[in-house]
């Protein structure tokens, strides 16, 4: 949009492509169509056929590139269909840094597929600058970062890594899936491709599929646009239409995540139960004070180990509110068990590792009252005790 309105509030709700511009209509329509019409040989109206482009989806690519302060986004059918996406940019030879503590299926899919095409990867830990730097080689051509990176919450300067990319030449990729632009925004930080799994915060609602990704580069937009439709793991309209819905509530959900896992975090600080807690939003974890300079706050996932005095089965057994599921971002809370649900396909030795324990457990926490989550813990906690 031709931008009057600066501040994210505004505009998750205002940015992108705001109505529909021949009927007015405040939301854009689904345009549930595979083709359009062309006016005559070789003359369209901008659209030919919706895996190249659809208005629906591109109201969509429109409002994140908006929000991310970049200058163009790429709606896909998933996050793994994005990162994909951005993987395909690379060619065999080449090597990606990755952080140590990354979304499970990322690992996955570097591992078992495109390590089969050469394009490499190796763990790097980008949470400290001076050990990434000694990571890189020839060979390196990318990073990806998460921060805070899943399970352990562990922040990484983003600034600053890619400062230290840029000299070398690498690509820097941000899966901002945990906090999201409102709360942080990588390609402002020197990043140059933010991609996301909207199925978590900016969907928000555990009712859709999808991946986004964003670059602020005119040459890295077009190769992008190019493999979006040349591999084809496009959204559909409908599936889009659902997440400009959701962003729209997009500032304020976050706010409420954050005030709610602070809250949660400080309960199970002082509970008995729990040997550590991981969320930097707390002031005396290790991400604090970079957490602090990077990002709005510390967003709604946090992580914690079990005392051995707990029966960890039992805890998941007795929780009444917060659902044992995978996933994370949506309204309700949920509660997974990293080392044997999402992160079971890293091997049990990098697991260990770069700290996944079989003790650990995540939550995300949702918007519900939160006395309410507090006390759900707290009932699950009284049961476990051996
Ligand atoms: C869920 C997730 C992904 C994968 O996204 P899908 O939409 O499930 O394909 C990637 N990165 C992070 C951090 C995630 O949480």
């Amino acid at each position: 949009m031709d931008i009057a309105f600066k501040n994210l509030e505004t505009l998750v709700i205002h940015g992108g492509i705001p109505e529909d511009k021949t009927t007015g209509s405040v939301n854009v329509p689904i345009y549930q169509t595979s083709t359009f019409h062309q006016l005559e040989l070789g003359k369209t109206r901008g659209y030919e056929y919706a895996r190249t482009g659809n208005p629906t989806r591109e109201a969509l690519e429109r409002l994140i590139a908006d929000l991310e302060r970049g200058t163009d986004g790429f709606a896909f059918a998933s996050g793994m269909a994005a990162l994909t996406a951005v993987f395909d940019l690379f060619k065999s030879g080449d090597e990606v840094l990755i952080s140590e503590n990354v979304y499970g299926g990322t690992f996955r899919v570097l591992d078992k597929v495109f390590k089969n095409f050469g394009i490499t990867y190796r763990l790097a830990d980008t949470a400290n600058a001076d050990a990434f730097e000694s990571a890189i080689s020839l060979k390196t051509k990318a990073v990806l970062i998460e921060s805070p990176a899943n399970p352990l919450l562990t922040v990484t300067d983003i600034a600053r890594i890619s400062e230290i990319s840029k000299a070398h030449g690498i690509t820097v990729i941000v899966d901002n899936t945990f906090l999201t632009p409102y709360l942080q925004r990588p390609l402002e930080l020197g990043a140059d491709i933010v991609v996301h799994s909207a199925t978590k915060y900016l969907g928000g609602h555990s009712d859709v599929v999808s991946g986004l990704a964003v670059v602020k580069d005119s040459g890295l937009a077009e190769r992008l646009a190019f493999l979006q439709n040349a591999t084809g793991g496009v959204l559909g309209p409908f599936d889009s239409f659902l997440l400009i819905r959701g962003i729209k509530t997009l500032a304020v959900r976050m706010d409420r995540h954050g005030e709610n896992a602070l809250a949660v975090a400080e309960f199970l600080e002082r509970h008995p139960a729990v040997e550590h807690v991981y969320y930097p939003g707390l002031r005396n974890s290790t991400g604090y004070e970079i957490q602090k300079k990077q990002a709005r706050s510390s967003g709604g996932m946090l992580s914690f180990t079990l005392s051995p005095k707990y029966d960890l089965k039992t805890f998941f057994k007795s929780l009444r509110l917060i659902a044992l599921a995978e996933s994370l971002g949506g309204v309700e809370s949920l509660v997974c068990h990293p080392a044997t649900m999402t992160h079971a396909s890293i091997p049990e030795d990098i697991r260990k590792k770069v700290g996944i324990t079989d003790n650990l457990i995540r939550l995300s926490i949702g918007i519900e009252h939160k006395d309410e989550i507090i006390n759900d813990l707290a009932q699950a906690f009284a049961q476990a005790k051996k």
